[in-house]
């Protein structure tokens, strides 16, 4: 999978991308990064790509003529993309979009905005979908994008070396992940559960399920209520009300 993004801050995505998995991702030609300088696109000698806002007003507004020419210079190999600019007024990424993009048979090419906002014609023309990462403003799009980038990579197989820990964890089943432990089994007076040393699979997997479920309804009581929970769910949760109740 390919992912193109137009910044002005290109040095932004050199480190992050050439660390760890997203690294080894690259290496191996699973997915591809390739970032534009949108001041690249610019035909002016200050390379200008932002102007006053017409009506006034605070910040200033990123011109659309050199996202123009970006995106048709970047389409001109005729690939398909889908062209995603990032917006706290998008629709809001989790886990779920994640997964849909990564199996969604285009490449992605994001446009990442600052100052106060990007000229509307650009999302008029150009943008297929406007996505944001949460209800919250950061300074600009390079982080959303390096966000959605690693959670759909490490979703493409071969990206991970081992597929099972997407399966086994928070969201992909609609609720949080179980409580991890590694050794030693006790350290400063705190025990691993006796479960996780018994070697028994089947009470192991259902100690998982229970204490993930046990998560969610203490930190995320709205995943639950949108979940895809079996009768044998609905079991344990029953279990766990009970035994909350019984500590009271
Ligand atoms: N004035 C804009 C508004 O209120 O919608 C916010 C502009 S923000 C300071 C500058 C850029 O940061 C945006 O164009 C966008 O690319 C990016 N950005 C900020 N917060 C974001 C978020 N929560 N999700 C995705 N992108 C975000």
């Amino acid at each position: 999978m390919k992912f193109d993004i137009i910044t002005i801050f290109p040095e932004i995505f050199n480190s992050y991308l050439n660390e760890s998995i997203l690294k080894r991702a690259i290496e191996k030609k699973i997915i591809e990064v390739k970032v534009y300088n949108l001041r690249d696109f610019t035909t002016d000698k200050h390379r200008t790509v932002d102007d006053y806002p017409y009506g006034g007003g605070a910040g200033m507004v990123m011109k659309p003529e050199p996202f123009f020419k970006a995106i048709e210079t970047i389409k001109a190999d005729g690939v398909p993309r889908r062209t995603i600019m990032l917006s706290p007024q998008g629709k809001v990424f989790n886990q779920d979009v994640a997964f849909s993009m990564s199996k969604e048979n285009h490449d992605l090419l994001f446009i990442c905005g600052r100052y106060e906002a990007i000229d509307e014609r650009v999302r008029e023309c150009l943008v297929d979908e406007e996505i944001s990462i949460g209800d919250y403003i950061l300074t600009g799009g390079e982080l959303p994008a390096l966000v959605i980038i690693d959670s759909i990579a490490r979703l493409i197989p071969g990206v991970l070396g081992d597929e099972r820990s997407k399966e086994e964890e928070s969201f992909t089943w609609g609720i949080l992940d179980y409580p991890h432990y590694t050794r030693p089994p006790e350290f400063r007076g705190l025990r691993v559960p006796d479960v996780l040393l018994s070697g028994n699979h089947k009470d192991i997997l259902l100690w998982r399920r229970k204490e993930a479920l046990r998560r969610t309804i203490l930190r995320r009581p709205d995943l639950i209520e949108k979940g895809s929970l079996t009768d044998e769910d609905y079991k344990l949760i029953s279990e766990i009300r009970e035994e909350k109740d019984e500590s009271y």
